[in-house]
């Protein structure tokens, strides 16, 4: 796509240009549910677009944009995600295009529209794939001398976790309560979750269903996802530290997890893969892959007491993944598991390599040890009530920008 003048108004330092196009649901006014696309400021409602006829020569059936998920859309493949792209974005620049004399009828302000989940969610599965990250919990929740469990180089490690509670950005999240056991003590107590903490990770949706009994490779995973998100893994450490051993995250993590509305597609992050950090020792042949597969997508997370301003306590880059998309995927259904269209399977949490730049405060504080300091004085070791968490991310390369808007998420007391 060459850069040509969008006829809708795209701000400085907008996420939704015409390089972007991603798509979330939506309602507005009376409306019912419905498939939209972000440019700019506002949302092209695909419904009305489809009900114009805009997309008869895509032969895609109108109904797959009045739903309440995108599930439908993305089952229809690759080939077609791509071909609406191409359309949308002829449709969105060119001189005297047919879609501007119906503007009115196509174009709702962002600010109008509610945001609902962009897919119904089947399944969703956490890795544990930043090397700085697992690194660092290594070292607080073990042994500094040997943080790295021996798998972990061997294979991107993984956990099934809950998808009824993954949903959309300005949802509000209870403070989760649970069992914990005090310091020097071996009775456990239940309440309140003391150490509530965030997770920067970002996400992949599955774009294409697999049998069981099959297995998707490195070479063709491309093929099976759709796009990204934002990841917000809201983790209850007290709760966590407790309950994981032996076998992984329950209820310190399937409390809430809230993800950003609008699914950034891979085409438009094709212009933003880097190489990944070199992977020793080598890894077994099935998670070998091809080509430059990490994304140099900048990250941010800012905390935002109740009145107050918002502080940035973290920036990171999705490029420090030691693991990449492909390679989880591969692994996931090396032993023959399915997935399917609208599964997400997250990062895990992404830390750089240095304080300023991790994605947990349970790491940016050293477990505490160190607090944040806050705008105004404030100061954070974990959570408090009605704090507000805001996560960003955006590629940039060139005169390209690329967004994923935002995810935020409020805390609100336990009851
Ligand atoms: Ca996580």
């Amino acid at each position: 796509m060459e850069n040509k003048q969008c006829w809708v108004d795209i701000p400085e330092n907008s996420d939704f240009t015409i390089h972007n196009l991603p798509y979330g649901i939506f309602t507005v006014g009376r409306k019912t549910a419905r498939a939209g696309v972000a440019i700019g400021e506002m949302v092209l409602d695909l419904y009305e677009v489809a009900n114009l006829g805009f997309f008869d020569e895509l032969k895609i059936a109108k109904a797959v944009f009045k739903k309440d998920s995108l599930n439908d859309f993305i089952a229809l493949g690759k080939a077609t995600w791509s071909a609406l792209r191409t359309t949308l974005q002829k449709l969105l620049t060119a001189k005297n295009s047919p879609l501007k004399k119906v503007a009115d009828k196509v174009l709702v302000a962002q600010a109008e529209v509610t945001m609902l989940m962009p897919v119904q969610v089947g399944d969703y599965t956490d890795f544990y794939s930043s090397i700085e990250h697992a690194t660092n919990l290594g070292c607080l929740f073990r042994d500094p001398k040997n943080a790295l469990l021996p798998n972990w180089r061997h294979l991107p490690v993984g956990y099934h976790g809950r998808a009824s509670s993954i949903c959309v950005s300005g949802t509000e999240i209870r403070r989760p309560k649970g069992q914990q056991i005090p310091k020097d003590s071996t009775q456990p107590v239940f309440g309140p979750s003391k150490l509530l903490d965030i997770e920067l990770e970002m996400a992949f949706v599955i774009g294409k269903n697999t049998e069981m009994g099959s297995s998707v490779t490195t070479d063709t995973a491309a093929d099976h996802i759709f796009g990204m998100v934002i990841f917000n893994d809201w983790s209850a450490r007290d709760i966590q530290k407790w309950e994981y051993i032996p076998l992984g995250p329950f209820l310190g993590k399937s409390f809430a997890s809230s993800i950003s509305p609008w699914i950034v597609t891979m085409e438009a992050l094709a212009p933003f893969k880097v190489a990944g950090p070199k992977q020793e020792p080598e890894v077994l042949p099935y998670l070998q892959y091809q080509g430059k597969q990490n994304y140099n997508i900048k990250l941010e997370v800012a905390l935002q007491p109740e009145g107050a301003k918002e502080t940035v306590i973290s920036k990171s880059n999705f490029r420090y993944m030691y693991w990449n998309m492909h390679q989880q995927l591969a692994h996931h259904t090396v032993n023959g598991c399915n997935v399917k269209v609208g599964d997400m399977m997250a990062s895990g949490t992404i830390s750089g390599k240095t304080n300023k730049s991790y994605g947990s405060m349970l790491e940016m504080t050293w477990a505490g040890k160190n607090p944040i300091k806050l705008k105004g004085g404030d100061t954070r070791k974990f959570l408090q009530d009605h704090d507000t968490v805001i996560m960003r991310a955006h590629a940039k390369k060139g005169d390209i920008r690329v967004g994923f808007g935002e995810v935020v998420g409020k805390i609100l007391p336990a009851v």
